[in-house]
C-alpha cells in the first residue's frame, strides 16, 4: 500500500486548524501537515456558538476544558433561546439534554403531551433541567442528579472564533505542523486531473498527495478547480446576509444563546466573557442592508465594539464534498446559516469522517462515495430542522414569514411534520445529529401541538402520571436553584 505522506490543508480558519489539530494528533506520525493561510485574505471572523459534540473534539485532542475556556474567552451554553418565532412575542428554548425520564418505550414528553392535552398548564420546559438552570443563570458541571436516576446538565460553548483558530493553532505547530503565510495564486493539477500542488503569489510550490479544501465560501480547491458543483437551498432557506457586531458585555453573563426573530430573519445574541458577539441574518429579498443594519444596532445589549461587517452567503452544500484527492471541510463544503449553531459541529464530524475514510494514494471511489453520501445524508437532516423553524411559525406580520409559512419544504420534512401532528411520534434516522428532545421542543415551542399522544402512555394512570411530572418539576426546579452562578464558575477558572 502507498500512504498518503503529505496533507496540505489550504485556509487557516477554525475549519483549517480543527483539521490540522485533529490530523496532527491521529495520523502525525504517519503524515506530514501543511497548513497554508493568507493574512491578506483573513478568516469569515464569525462562529462562536457550539453544541455540546465540541466537547468530544476537544477531549479528542485532550484540551483541557479550563485552560481552553480561558484561552478563548469562552462561556457556558446549556440552549438556544428562540424569542417572536412562532408568534411575536413567544419564547421557548432549545434546550440540549434530556427532558423528564423516559418511562419504557415511551418517550417522557409524551406524558406531558397526556397532562397538556386534558387541560394540565405545565410548561414542556419545567421539565428541562438545562432550561431551568438557564433561566437563573447558573451552571455547574453535573453528571447526574445526585439520588435520583435523571441526568446532569449538557453543554456546549460559546468562544471566541479568532482565539479558538489561535489555541489551535499553537497546539499544531506543537506537533510538528507547518504552517505557511502566503496566497495561493496557481493550483496545479496532473493527468488525471489529481491536484498535485499549489503555487504561491511569491511562486512557493507546495506539492501533497491529499489537499483538504478549507478555504471558506469560494472553495478555491473543491469548487474553483476540481467544480464539485453547489446545491442551493435558498428555496427553502432564503436568508443570505448577515451583519455581525460585537458590543460590550452588559449584564450577568448568560448561559446560552439568543436567537430573535425579526421582519426578514433574526439576530443571534452570543455572551463571551470579554463582549457579546451579535449578527443579523436577513433575506436580502425581503429587507434592505440598512434596515437589517440599524435594526441591530437598535437591537444590542452595551456599546458597540466594531463596526458592522455585512457577510454573503448561500444557503447550501457542495454537491460532492470530495473530489479526486481533495476534500472539502468547513465553509468550502457548505453553509446553512447559523440558527443553530451547527457550523462547527459539521467541520468536526467531516474530520472524523476523513480519519474513518483516511485514504491510501489509490483513493478508493468506494470510499469517496460513502463520504459523499454520509455527508449528504447529514446536511439534509440538519437542513429539514432549520427549516422547521421558519415554516413553523404562526407569525403573518410581514411578508417574509407569510412567505416562510407558505412555502414548500422537503417531502422528508413534510412527513415529519404530519408523524408529530398526529400522535406527537417523532423518529430519528440513522445517526442524525437532532434528536427527538430537539424535535419536539421546536415543534411544541412554534404552537405544533398534536392532536392525541402515544395510546401506550394510558398504561399508567392519571394520577401517577400527574405525581410522576410534579416530582419532576420540583426536582428540577430545586436542583438548579443550588448551581453556582455561571459568572462566578467562569470566575473560578481564572483563579
Ligand atoms: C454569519 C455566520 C454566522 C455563523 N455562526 C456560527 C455559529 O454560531 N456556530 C457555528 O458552529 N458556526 C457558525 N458559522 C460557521 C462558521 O463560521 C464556519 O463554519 C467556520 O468559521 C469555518 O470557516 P472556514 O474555516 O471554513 O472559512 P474561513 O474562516 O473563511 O477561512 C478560510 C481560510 O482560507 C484562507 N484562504 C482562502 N483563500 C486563500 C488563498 N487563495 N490562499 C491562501 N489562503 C486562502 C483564508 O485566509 C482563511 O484562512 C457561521 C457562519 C456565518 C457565515
Amino acid at each position: 500500500m502507498r500512504n498518503i505522506k503529505q496533507v496540505v490543508i489550504v485556509g487557516g480558519g477554525t475549519a483549517g486548524w480543527m483539521t490540522a489539530a485533529a490530523l496532527s494528533k491521529v495520523v502525525g506520525a504517519l503524515v506530514k501537515v501543511v497548513v497554508i493561510e493568507s493574512d491578506q485574505i483573513g478568516t469569515v471572523g464569525v462562529g462562536e456558538a457550539t453544541i455540546p459534540s465540541i466537547r468530544l473534539f476537544n477531549n479528542l485532542l485532550g484540551l483541557d476544558e479550563n485552560e481552553f475556556l480561558s484561552k478563548t474567552k469562552g462561556t457556558i451554553k446549556l440552549g438556544i433561546e428562540f424569542n417572536h418565532w412562532g408568534k411575536e412575542g413567544d419564547a421557548y428554548m432549545h434546550a440540549f439534554g434530556n427532558l423528564g425520564l423516559d418511562l419504557g418505550m415511551v418517550k417522557f414528553y409524551q406524558y406531558w403531551l397526556k397532562r397538556k392535552l386534558s387541560g394540565d398548564e405545565s410548561s414542556l420546559w419545567d421539565y428541562s433541567f438545562n432550561t431551568q438552570a438557564a433561566k437563573i443563570n447558573n451552571f455547574q458541571p453535573t453528571e447526574h442528579i445526585e439520588g435520583t436516576p435523571l441526568s446532569g446538565l449538557t453543554y456546549a460553548f460559546h468562544f471566541d472564533a479568532g482565539l479558538y483558530a489561535a489555541y489551535l493553532r499553537e497546539f499544531s505547530q506543537a506537533k510538528s505542523v507547518c504552517r505557511i503565510e502566503g496566497k495561493i495564486e496557481r493550483v496545479i493539477q496532473d493527468d488525471r486531473g489529481y491536484i498535485s500542488s499549489v503555487v504561491l503569489e511569491n511562486e512557493q510550490q507546495i506539492e501533497g498527495d491529499l489537499f483538504i479544501d478549507c478555504s471558506g465560501f469560494n472553495g478555491l480547491l473543491i469548487e474553483q478547480t476540481l467544480k464539485a458543483g453547489y446545491d442551493d437551498w435558498r428555496h427553502y432557506l432564503p436568508c443570505d446576509s448577515a451583519i455581525a457586531m460585537a458590543c460590550q458585555s452588559s449584564e450577568e453573563v448568560l448561559p446560552y444563546t439568543k436567537a430573535t426573530a425579526h421582519g426578514a430573519g433574526w439576530q443571534w445574541r452570543i455572551p463571551l466573557q470579554h463582549r457579546i458577539g451579535n449578527g443579523h441574518v436577513f433575506c436580502s429579498d425581503y429587507m434592505s442592508q440598512d434596515v437589517a443594519e440599524q435594526i441591530l444596532v437598535r437591537n444590542v445589549d452595551g456599546k458597540p465594539l466594531t463596526e458592522p461587517k455585512l457577510i454573503k452567503f448561500t444557503t447550501g452544500m457542495r454537491k460532492k464534498a470530495w473530489v479526486k484527492n481533495c476534500v472539502a471541510i468547513g465553509l468550502s463544503g457548505g453553509f446553512m446559516e447559523p440558527l443553530e449553531s451547527t457550523g462547527i459541529h459539521l467541520i468536526q464530524s467531516g474530520i472524523s469522517r476523513l480519519l474513518t475514510l483516511f485514504p491510501d494514494q489509490e483513493f478508493s471511489t468506494q470510499d469517496i462515495d460513502e463520504f459523499n453520501k454520509q455527508t449528504e445524508f447529514e446536511f439534509t437532516s440538519i437542513r429539514d430542522f432549520l427549516i422547521l423553524h421558519y415554516k413553523a411559525t404562526q407569525r403573518a406580520d410581514t411578508e417574509f414569514w407569510r412567505m416562510s409559512q407558505a412555502m414548500p419544504v422537503p417531502d422528508s420534512l413534510a412527513e415529519r411534520i404530519e408523524l408529530f401532528k398526529t400522535h406527537g411520534r417523532i423518529f430519528r434516522n440513522n445517526d442524525e445529529l437532532f434528536t427527538d428532545v430537539g424535535w419536539v421542543q421546536v415543534f411544541i415551542g412554534q404552537g405544533v401541538m398534536p392532536n392525541k399522544y402515544h395510546p401506550i402512555a394510558d398504561s399508567i394512570s392519571d394520577d401517577q402520571v400527574e405525581k410522576f411530572l410534579a416530582d419532576l418539576k420540583q426536582i428540577y426546579a430545586r436542583e438548579a436553584g443550588k448551581l453556582l452562578k455561571h459568572s462566578d464558575y467562569l470566575a473560578r477558572l481564572s483563579v
